[in-house]
């Protein structure tokens, strides 16, 4: 009788290699069948850039799926197990106890003046805007209401789990996953006399959603995670917290707190 289906994603390195052969070994003799198309099971062997593929790769059917990474680097914000723990991993996939652990996602809508209907996007991390060469000048609303007018490089929009990524380099906040929002950050806003941000990160609830638009369309680059969109004519931009979340299988339980710790600041 078989388990379940498996699909293994992993990185270029030698040692994910080696962990991903390690791995098909020990899934096949636990009664696992290996499926990279339509698996029950993903798991991503390399760093949180290599989860970030491997949740893309399937984001289109997360209801169905769930998720476990295993880092070959560093501790991960995705990855929870280490590639010498295989054996355990399996056996705690055969049984799992864990609690069902699962994540909030960002919706993204981009809209250009060519189509009639947005492109939707889901992010793990973060959504950017920016501009390349000018100013990037837009109109932020929030539940439709308008709050501000930025003026500056960009924005960043990030989910809970995304908030220790390119949301920290610009500033944001750490936020705990528990938390079902998501956060606006700054890139290199203009303040002066003239133009006002609000300057600091805001951080938006799950009942209300941000759009962004834009005065001039042309020049920009919209990132969603590990990938950059090339779009000359957008009109607006909009975001919430997505119905779909990321699902876990076997998550070990860490404090998120100490993972933070771990990730930037180490032994004190
Ligand atoms: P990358 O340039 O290889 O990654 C940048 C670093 O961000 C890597 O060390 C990566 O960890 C780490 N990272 C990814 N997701 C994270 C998270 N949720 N919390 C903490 N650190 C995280 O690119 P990548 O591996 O494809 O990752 C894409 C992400 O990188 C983007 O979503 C963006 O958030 C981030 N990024 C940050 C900056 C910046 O801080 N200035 C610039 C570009 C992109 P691993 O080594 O484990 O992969
Ligand atoms: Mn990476």
């Amino acid at each position: 009788m078989t388990k379940g289906k498996v699909a293994i994603m992993s990185n270029q390195q030698e040692s994910s290699f080696a962990a991903k052969e390690k791995l098909t070994t020990l899934l096949k003799a636990a009664d696992y069948t290996i499926d990279q198309n339509d698996p029950e099971i993903i798991i991503s062997i390399g760093g949180d850039g290599t989860f970030l593929s491997a949740f893309h790769m399937f984001d289109h059917k997360l209801n169905h799926v769930r998720f476990l990474g295993v880092h070959t680097g560093h501790l991960g914000f995705y990855t929870d197990w280490r590639d010498f723990e295989l054996e355990e991993l399996v056996s705690n996939l055969s049984n799992d106890e864990h609690p069902p652990v699962s994540y909030p996602l960002l919706d993204v809508q981009v809209k250009d003046r060519y189509q009639t209907q947005p492109q939707r996007f889901l992010a793990l991390n973060e959504a950017t805007i920016k501009r390349a060469t000018r100013t990037m000048v837009a109109d932020v609303y929030i539940k439709d209401e308008i709050f501000e007018r930025f003026r500056g490089d960009g924005l960043s929009v990030s989910t809970p789990t995304g908030s220790t990524a390119y949301n920290k380099s610009v500033g944001g906040a750490v936020l705990h996953p528990r938390i079902n929002a998501f956060q606006l950050a700054e890139i290199a806003s203009l303040n002066n006399r003239v133009f006002r941000t609000l300057g600091s990160p805001i951080i938006i609830s799950d009942s209300e959603w941000l759009t962004v638009h834009l005065e001039e369309s042309s020049d920009y680059l919209v990132t969603i995670d590990r990938f950059t969109i090339q779009h000359d004519e957008i009109e607006w931009l909009s975001f919430k917290i997505a119905d779909e979340r990321v699902h876990f299988a076997s998550y070990r339980h860490m404090h998120f707190w100490h993972r933070v710790k771990d990730a930037f600041i180490g032994e004190i």
